[in-house]
């Protein structure tokens, strides 16, 4: 910028001169005259001075915006036309005039740094904005996850207590069905004793002294009678209204033909019926309904046509709150079902079975069928062998594309005639269809090894054919050995009277080689020879009969099952029920794999289409239709809980020895439970080592800590005995102990546990001391005490605190001290003893480390008569 003299710089900045002179000069700036010119230099010199004047920076700070204006005058001249210019001040409408013309310019300079500092402050605030929002989106976001997260937690949290509720419901109506089953056989147990009794009274009084007894029979049993008798006592009552009622007026009740008001007397009842005069009278609609022993409460309303609620509702009446799925007892559903207004007709379950088996008893039509062979010897001696061979050379299994399936069993066809083969080798598979009930095997044949001779299983084989009454046929293998004896197996075998027929018995020896194929038709023939003997036949007609040879679940079919047909045609689309499974066959194959239409006696199919997978050796028949199925189902469910139930008394120690099978190594199970680890393991191993020759003890599960109820079901599946060693059970263990009626004993001394287990194990007699727990104190609080030492301010929880018997200091249910009491006061008395619900406070002699949260528990030692 080129320099300006100070006036005219006074000027510009609109100061006058003088006093412009005078700040030149206090910034330090030579005297300068108005003409003087102001170098750039000087200028800033002065502004910066005149800043700091005013407190600013002493560096004259860059301006941040400059403006700078400029102005221009110019003149131009017009051409001399007649037109209008419309130029700024000026308006021509002359020739060649001149105009003047002024032009301004405005220019701003704004400092980039300016700029920035000015707009950064804008800019920021539209980051924070954006920033806001964004936190406010990212907020809003996450609630929204959140409310998403908390909603999917609730559903599933609703789910999960969805389920439990069901699991819990279900487990409720397990539990009442299970105590229906007792009540029912305690009933039954007391009335066959109250026959017998009476029964015993009228043979002894005269005519007329029976009866009175016999009424005051009548009079103890009202007493004493469950509430589910009271109701049936009720019901009769009932049964009279209801019956005075119908004949009183034959009104439609409502749509379902049931009462409105059972309770309520007949008269008011058909007083509020006749103001419905518009109703024209009619008979209800009355079904008979066949009740069996045991009925669930969907079926029940089924056979009604109504509701499984309006039965529900009935029970509820009756004051039991009863699910679905319940079983009921004859005498309630015959209750319900006069409350419906129908006929109750109860059939014993008895007949049901019975009803299944009549085909067997009409024999007129019975054909000769194909034998049913069992394969039985020791381990190693070529049974599967021999089965394999049998089925390759005599399966035409080219008809179903080669494929052989392994089904349980499957038949041949030889010359002579069929055979059905068991395909399970080996003892159990006999001995647990045996078990169930079921004949199955015709024949045995004892596979003997000829090199090995008689071992321990074909002995046992032996008393196994012999003990069911099946004739054994002997195959002596591997023949082809060189140190074959087939004598010498012969003079074993007669030692133990299998004698052959070449020596004056009826047992029919072949000499066969599972390996070369040798002797296997002599021994079909042998099968064939004494199936003749045998006569074994069958109905080849009418409903099917069979039993369960296997079942597994198939992954694509659902529950598959191998039957055995026993008699009948078995046919696809058939109802069978199997065990207390039942299902409408929607497929059959045999053991080739062929899909067949049907099947006749010593038939081994395979089926689809049951409703789950039935036992071994559980029997199965043809039914009519499904609702007989079902009947049939629940019974044998029903009957299959009191099996379990009658079960639990066998569980006690002492009849556990009874329970062992003849000339079978029996196994002792128990299930220890101790304080710690190392008593664990010296138990176990004490308790594996006794081994004497009938008996083998075996520990189902071992471990540390008090009894679970994963402990007791374990005991109870596996049919074993608790020892508690220091240790005690949980309080749901407890009850489960008690509901299923399983024995739990505790121990405090190791060799007394190991000797009542070998007692018990030898089943020579029962234990002859016995701990019982006779009460049981919550401690809740410690108080010390300078002359009595610490005391324990308990509740009794259970039974009865005895000052004079021994204790036990109990924490988290393991056994901490053992000892006797010091004190027992209620309030500031002394006392012997102290009842369950009452508070009192203890002392433990020799002990003061008794914390709240503990148990003292008081125990007995008793004397148990020895039994032989
Ligand atoms: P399993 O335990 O009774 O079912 O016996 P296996 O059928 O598994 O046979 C046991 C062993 O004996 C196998 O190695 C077979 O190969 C062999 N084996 C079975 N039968 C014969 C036979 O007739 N001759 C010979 N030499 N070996 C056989």
């Amino acid at each position: 910028m080129a320099d300006v003299t100070v006036d005219k710089f006074a000027a510009s900045v609109g100061i006058s001169v003088t006093r412009l002179q005078e700040q030149l000069l206090d910034a330090g700036i030579a005297q300068k005259q108005p003409t003087d010119s102001l170098s750039e230099a000087e200028k800033t010199q002065l502004l910066s001075h005149l800043r700091k004047m005013h407190g600013k920076n002493e560096v004259a700070p860059e301006p941040e915006k400059i403006t700078l204006r400029r102005k221009t005058l110019s003149e131009i001249k017009l051409p001399s036309e007649r037109r209008t210019t419309r130029l700024r001040g000026t308006k021509t409408a002359t020739p060649s005039k001149t105009v003047s013309i002024e032009v301004r310019k405005k220019r701003t300079y704004v400092k980039r740094k300016a700029t920035v500092d000015n707009e950064l402050p804008l800019v920021d605030e539209r980051e924070k904005e954006l920033s806001r929002v964004r936190a406010e989106e990212a907020k809003q976001r996450i609630a929204q996850e959140e409310a998403e997260r908390q909603a999917k937690e609730k559903r599933l949290e609703e789910e999960r207590i969805a389920s439990e509720k069901a699991e819990e419901e279900r487990l409720e109506a397990e539990r009442k069905a299970a105590e229906l089953a007792e009540q029912e056989r305690l009933q039954a147990e007391r009335k066959a004793a109250e026959k017998a009794e009476q029964e015993r009274l009228k043979e002894e009084l005269s005519s007329s002294k029976s009866k009175t007894d016999s009424s005051q029979a009548d009079v103890t049993q009202k007493k004493e009678t469950p509430p589910n008798h009271r109701k049936s006592l009720k019901s009769k009552e009932r049964r009279e209204l209801q019956k005075a009622e119908r004949e009183e007026l034959h009104v439609s009740r409502d749509k379902s033909g049931r009462r409105r008001k059972k309770s309520s007397p007949a008269k008011v009842l058909s007083g509020s019926n006749l103001k419905h005069g518009f109703e024209k009278p009619t008979a209800p609609v009355i079904k008979d309904v066949e009740i069996p022993e045991n009925i669930t409460v969907s079926e029940l309303s089924a056979r009604m046509s109504v509701k499984a609620g309006e039965v529900i509702k009935v029970m509820m009446s009756l004051g039991t709150i009863v699910t679905i799925n319940q079983i009921l007892d004859q005498e309630t559903a015959t209750l319900v079902v006069e409350e419906l207004g129908h006929k109750p007709k109860p059939v014993s379950d008895d007949a049901l079975e019975k009803s299944l088996k009549i085909d067997d008893t009409s024999d007129s039509d019975a054909v000769i069928r194909a034998p049913i062979v069992t394969i039985m010897g020791h381990v190693d001696h070529g049974k599967t062998s021999l089965l394999d061979r049998i089925r390759e050379s005599h399966v035409a299994d080219g008809e179903a594309g080669g494929i052989t399936q392994h089904i349980g069993a499957y038949m041949v066809s030889t010359g002579g005639g069929a055979i059905t083969f068991l395909d399970t080798p080996g003892h159990a598979a006999f001995t647990s269809m045996r078990a169930r009930g079921a004949s199955v095997t015709d024949i045995v044949v004892l596979v003997v090894a000829a090199d090995d001779g008689v071992m321990p299983q074909t002995e046992e084989a032996i008393k196994h054919a012999k003990a069911a009454g099946v004739p054994l046929i002997v195959a002596v293998n591997k023949i082809d050995k060189e140190e074959a004896q087939p004598d010498k197996v012969k003079q074993e075998l007669a030692n133990r009277e299998v004698i052959p027929e070449d020596w004056g018995g009826d047992t029919q020896f072949t000499h066969v080689s599972a390996k070369t194929g040798e002797g296997i038709e002599k021994l079909l023939e042998a099968i064939l020879l004494q199936a003749e003997v045998l006569e074994v036949r069958a109905s080849m007609e009418g409903k099917a009969r069979g039993v369960v040879i296997e079942s597994r679940l198939d992954k694509g079919r659902g529950p598959v099952a191998t039957v055995l047909i026993q008699s009948g045609k078995l046919c696809r689309g058939d109802i069978l029920v199997a065990g207390s499974e039942f299902g409408r066959v929607r497929a059959m194959s045999d053991s080739t794999g062929k899909n067949l239409t049907d099947a006749g006696p010593s038939e081994p199919v395979e089926i689809v289409g049951l409703s789950g997978t039935p036992r071994a050796g559980e029997e199965s028949a043809v039914v009519a239709d499904e609702k007989r199925a079902r009947e049939i189902s629940s019974y044998r469910l029903n009957k299959d809980r009191e099996t379990r139930l009658s079960r639990r008394q066998s569980f006690q120690m002492e009849n556990m020895f009874a329970k062992m099978e003849d000339g079978e190594k029996a196994s002792f199970r128990v299930l220890l439970k101790a304080d710690v680890q190392g008593s664990c393991e010296a138990i176990a191993d004490a308790l594996q080592q006794i081994d004497n020759s009938e008996v083998k003890v075996e520990v189902v599960n071992e471990g540390v800590g008090a009894i679970t109820e994963s402990d007791v079901n374990l005991a109870f599946a596996s049919d074993a005995i608790i020892l508690a060693f220091n240790v005690r059970a949980e309080s749901s263990a407890k009850k489960m102990l008690e509901d299923e009626g399983l024995e739990l004993r505790y121990y405090s001394v190791i060799y007394e546990l190991i000797d009542d287990v070998k007692t018990a194990a030898s089943g020579l007699m029962a234990p002859e001391v016995r701990e019982n727990i006779i009460g049981i104190a919550e401690v809740r609080d410690v108080f010390r005490s300078s002359k009595l030492g610490s005391i324990a301010g308990c509740i009794v929880s259970e039974g009865t605190v005895k000052k004079s018997n021994p204790i036990r200091v109990l924490r988290d249910s393991v056994v901490i001290y053992e000892g006797e009491l010091e004190s027992l006061r209620r309030f500031k008395d002394d006392v012997t003893s102290v009842q369950s619900g009452t508070e009192c406070g203890i002392g433990v002699k020799n002990y003061n480390d008794v914390k709240p949260g503990d148990q003292i528990e008081v125990y007995e030692r008793i004397e148990v008569a020895r039994s032989v």
